[in-house]
């Protein structure tokens, strides 16, 4: 399959022609339109070894999309099968890739306010697109869906109900980036990316840092806006609110004024007069005192948030560097890993200053000992845009079906250890009744669970026994319990609180609970009927009446002999009004946008 690419700014239009074989993403065609202005721009393409840069007459966006079909055609380049766009802000409904047709296109429009500087420039490429390639399918990759699994916690701003009931929360942006990143990192660790704790640190223009907790974004340091958090280009990255008022007070200047400083005329170019870190590391070097402090304060604040990141995750495996400056800089890359000894992490200057990034390489720049690696690799959103448009347009049509629900009730599954431990040496289970999923059943023994805030007595045990001990509990348990529970996939475990486990023969203090996350066991039959794919999360409608509710994220786990239907747990299915024997309806989100929220 192949796939053209489009990352459209207010000043530049980058594109990619990427070939998706199997699991494998080829650039095949590279180019970008810079600089509209004074009726013309700077273009440059790149194929194999052939390079070419120069000035173009084209004015401005539109213009330099429809100029693509000649480009590609004097390139050698033809047979697209699909465009995929970089679409800033999906708000919180656009959990993964869309489809772009009018309904959809409407429903991002509705978006702009939340971020007016980025999408007017996205929703025009595509409707540009749309015209030059009117038979193509067009898809979107949104930089916020990544972040749509943070917790309230991380997307709540204290300020007033009605503020928030306006849409005011945290996005974080660069999703796409951080994504890539994660999955390279993990690669070249050589271990699953759901095992591992990471901080991506994408420094380019634009920055932001992310926690990928056990596979997912915890957190990110862009808000709303594109604009909290590091201090990038020209934008300042975090600042007192107050400074509105102080500004307004003491300059005059309007709400709109201000929003543009912060924007456009801080950061790196607010401190130096220079966007470019390059600029500012040479007049750094050559000893002018105002690069030296942006450089000092760039780097302090990446530390702030990486140590903010490791306590927010209870620790970290490793640190990713992408972007520009932390693909490039190696002394910035230094002051930011300097310092780090405390939480185990140690660089080699030797490996920092040696970094070659070719091929999509992701060297390791640790010191020998480190307990936290240190990652740079160059980040490739648009391979990753590519990868996403071809993996929604091969995903199978399926036939919408029903989807038998069951809920599960607080429960424990044991190790042979803890069994032992809780119920004497040589003791086996006794066989209550059977589960619907093969192999499963639940047994005639309970224990008792002990929080430091109260207990839960009759917990049922679910056997055959298991590798780890793993104790599902729901959140209104957890309150009650006193313990903070995380919503984790089920096996799962790294970093689980500890819970008391009383049983006729003993106690034990074992990690492994949690508030189980919502899934589907569903049999490669019915997947391929309905068009579902293992790893997918799928949005599923449940209930009826007033309390009929959408449950996003939805993890589908295809496995051979899987009894199909969907898990939830008792406040779930509390939230959603039902009880025994209910059904639900996996949403369509590609074609039903406007339904995901
Ligand atoms: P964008 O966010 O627009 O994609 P990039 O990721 O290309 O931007 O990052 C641009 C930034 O990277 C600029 O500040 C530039 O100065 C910086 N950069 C590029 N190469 C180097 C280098 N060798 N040393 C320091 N900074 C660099």
């Amino acid at each position: 399959m192949r796939i053209l690419v489009f990352n459209a700014g207010s000043s530049s239009l980058k594109l990619g022609v990427f070939d998706q074989h199997g699991a494998d993403t080829v650039q095949v065609f590279k180019g970008a339109f810079e600089r509209f202005r004074d009726g013309g721009c700077l273009a440059r393409f790149e194929a194999g070894a052939r390079r070419e840069t120069g000035p173009a007459p084209h004015a401005d966006l539109a213009a330099a999309i429809a100029a693509v079909p000649d480009v590609l055609a004097d390139w050698g380049i033809a047979g697209l099968d699909a465009v995929g766009h970089r679409i800033a802000h999906g708000g919180a409904e656009f959990t993964q890739p869309a489809r772009l047709d009018e309904a959809t296109l409407a429903r991002i429009e509705l978006l702009t306010p939340l971020a007016p500087l980025h999408n007017p420039a996205n929703l025009e490429a595509v409707r540009v697109a749309r015209n030059v390639w009117p038979d193509l399918p067009q898809v979107g990759v949104f930089d916020t869906a990544f972040h749509l699994t943070n917790p309230p916690r991380v997307t709540t701003y204290a300020v007033p109900e009605a503020w928030r009931a306006a849409g005011l929360r945290r996005y974080g942006f660069h999703g796409t980036s951080h994504k890539y990143v994660a999955q390279r990192a993990a690669e070249a660790l050589g271990r699953p990316l759901g095992d591992l704790r990471l901080i991506s640190v994408h420094l380019g223009n634009g920055a932001s840092a992310c926690a990928i907790n056990l596979g997912r974004s915890l957190d990110s340091s862009m808000g709303l806006t594109p604009l909290e958090g590091l201090v990038m280009g020209t934008r300042s990255g975090d600042v007192d609110p107050g400074a509105f008022g102080y500004l307004h007070r003491q300059l005059g200047l309007t709400i709109e004024a201000i929003e543009d400083g912060l924007n456009h005329d801080s950061g790196l170019k607010g401190l130096t007069g220079s966007a470019d870190m390059r600029d500012v590391e040479d007049r750094a070097a050559a000893g002018d005192a105002a690069a030296q402090l942006a450089i000092n304060l760039y780097a302090y604040r990446v530390r702030k948030y990486i140590g903010a990141y490791a306590a927010a995750m209870g620790g970290v495996d490793a640190v990713i560097f992408t972007g520009g400056i932390g693909e490039n800089s190696a002394s910035m890359r230094r002051r930011i890993c300097d310092g780090f000894d405390f939480m185990g992490l140690r660089l080699d200057h030797d490996r920092n200053m040696a970094v070659d990034l070719a091929d999509h390489a992701a060297p390791q720049i640790q010191a020998y000992g480190s307990r936290v690696a240190v990652i740079v690799t160059e980040t490739a959103e648009q391979l990753q845009i590519a990868r996403e448009v071809a993996a929604q347009l091969r995903r199978p049509v399926g036939v919408p079906r029903p989807l038998p629900v069951a809920v599960s009730g607080r429960h424990v599954h044991l190790c042979a250890a803890s069994l032992k431990a809780l119920f004497g040496d040589g003791y086996e289970l006794t066989v209550d009744k059977p589960l619907r999923q093969p192999g499963n059943w639940a047994a005639k023994e309970r224990v008792t669970l002990v929080g430091p805030k109260g207990r839960i007595e009759h917990i049922a045990i679910l056997g055959p026994l298991r590798k780890a001990t793993q104790i599902e509990v729901s959140r209104t348990d957890s309150f009650a319990l006193g313990i903070d529970v995380p919503v984790r996939d089920s096996g799962q475990l790294e970093g689980t609180p500890v819970i008391r486990i009383e049983g006729p023969a003993g106690q034990i203090d074992t990690d492994g609970l949690i508030v189980a996350a919502r899934h589907i066991h569903i049999n490669p039959t019915d997947a391929l009927a309905m068009g579902l794919e293992d790893g997918q999360e799928v949005q599923v409608r449940i209930g009826e009446g007033d309390r009929a509710l959408t449950f996003g994220r939805t993890l589908v786990r295809v496995q051979p002999t899987a009894f199909t239907e969907m898990h939830i747990d008792t406040d779930e299915a509390n939230a959603a009004g039902i009880g025994p024997g209910c059904e639900g309806q996996v949403v369509d989100l590609s074609a039903h946008p406007v339904l995901a929220g």
